[in-house]
């Protein structure tokens, strides 16, 4: 786990990315607690310690942590993403009207069963050469 922003930079120096105060920053704001975040509030939360930050360099930054596996971008439908910081896989459930988003562990015996039939689904549409990234249970109160 990475306590300090020392943590976070020798991090980003394993990686291979260069630790800008701005990266070791943002980094470290993001992995205080497991949090679905839009790229608006990323944003926001980059923007208070640095108000001269773009909108292109943060983007860029989570694209940077997004490739390296640090943190996962969902798309919940063709206009809302969301980055997670949570970093052990897991899944989701989607409440549409409040688009409150729920982890779900997929090492419990319901969600290893709901991640063979995602693989058995995947594989049966598109052949092998995919694997699941996430599984989204879309619901609503009935
Ligand atoms: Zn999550």
């Amino acid at each position: 786990m990475l306590k300090t922003k020392q943590d976070v930079s020798n991090f980003l120096k394993e990686k291979k990315i260069s630790p800008t105060s701005q990266r070791v920053e943002m980094l470290y704001k993001l992995i205080q607690k497991d949090q679905h975040l839009s790229p608006e509030v990323v944003f926001k939360m980059v923007n208070d310690d640095f108000p001269k930050v773009s909108r292109a360099t943060v983007y860029n930054n989570l694209n940077l942590f997004i490739e390296n596996g640090i943190v996962r971008k969902l798309s919940l439908g063709s206009i809302s993403t969301v980055f997670d910081t949570k970093n052990e896989q897991h899944f989701h459930l989607h409440e549409e009207n409040s688009d409150e988003l729920i982890d779900v562990r997929t090492n419990e015996e319901t969600t290893g069963k709901l991640s063979e039939a995602a693989s058995t689904v995947l594989k049966k549409q598109m052949g092998s050469g995919y694997k699941v990234k996430d599984v989204i249970i879309n619901f609503e109160k009935v």
